[in-house]
């Protein structure tokens, strides 16, 4: 009889849990796992959106996507490639010449300086070859790790995690991270996925962000990772961002 008396409180405890260790046990590392796997999936191909033929034309490209789209990087980078065929052509560029070529990018005068630079750095430092070190990639004007990451995982197969406006965004309603510092959002990834991951997962997420995790209409209805998706059917309150379930 005694031990039926002790049972009963044991169970009633543990009735009430469930909720509680629900919360408790939210683990971004198994949810970046799962995120992984299944992307991998749903994006078996692995591709770079940005057209290029070897690591000069996917520096150059990557450079003039900053504040662009992909697509309209793609209609510049063809005539861009004609003209200047390597490193040496575009450290030597008419500026002027240079600038009419990738007008319709934006930021036409800086990004022109910028792929000048990177292009004189890449001839006077690295023999004309693009380093695959990141350490080397952001020294170049217009690298930074963002751009530097492609390149080492595009390229090179070597660990880099690009974050742009896509994989931040998807990283926070997904759970992986809390942080908007995209340097800070990759180095809190790279500890959930092994190096040989990083790249595949940028580019998985960043096909989702377009496809699907669109910043102000995320089609959660169709999405595949909606049943572990903490922003799953929330509103979108700003461009990038949805209200977190605890402020409902
Ligand atoms: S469920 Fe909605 S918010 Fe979550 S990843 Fe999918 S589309 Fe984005």
């Amino acid at each position: 009889m005694a031990v039926k008396k002790q049972a009963a409180p044991k169970k009633a405890v543990s009735a009430k849990k469930p909720a509680l260790t629900k919360k408790a046990k939210f683990d971004a590392h198994a949810q970046t796992t799962e995120v992984a796997r299944r992307l991998a999936i749903g994006y078996p191909e692995v591709i770079c959106e940005l057209d290029h033929k070897n690591a000069y034309e996917l520096l150059s490209a990557t450079i003039l996507s900053a504040q662009c789209t992909d697509v309209r990087v793609n209609m510049v980078t063809p005539a861009l490639f004609v003209r200047y065929p390597d490193p040496w052509s575009l450290a030597a560029a008419d500026p002027a010449e240079l600038e009419t070529i990738i007008r319709s990018t934006g930021f036409y005068q800086s990004k022109a300086r910028n792929l000048m630079g990177m292009a004189q750095n890449l001839v006077e430092r690295f023999g004309g070859e693009v380093p695959s070190e990141l350490s080397d990639l952001v020294t170049l004007p217009g690298v930074g790790r963002k751009t530097g990451n492609v390149v080492r995982s595009v390229i090179f197969d070597l660990p880099g995690l690009p974050v742009d406006t896509h994989v931040g965004r998807l990283s926070r309603r997904l759970g992986l991270t809390k942080l908007e510092d995209p340097v800070k959002v990759e180095l809190e990834l790279n500890n959930y996925l092994p190096g040989s991951e990083w790249g595949s997962f940028s580019l998985r997420l960043i096909l989702h962000g377009r496809r699907v995790c669109d910043a102000r209409k995320p089609q959660c209805t169709i999405c595949e990772l909606a049943d572990i998706c903490p922003s799953a059917g929330l509103p979108v309150i700003g461009p990038t961002t949805k209200r977190p379930a605890k402020e409902k």
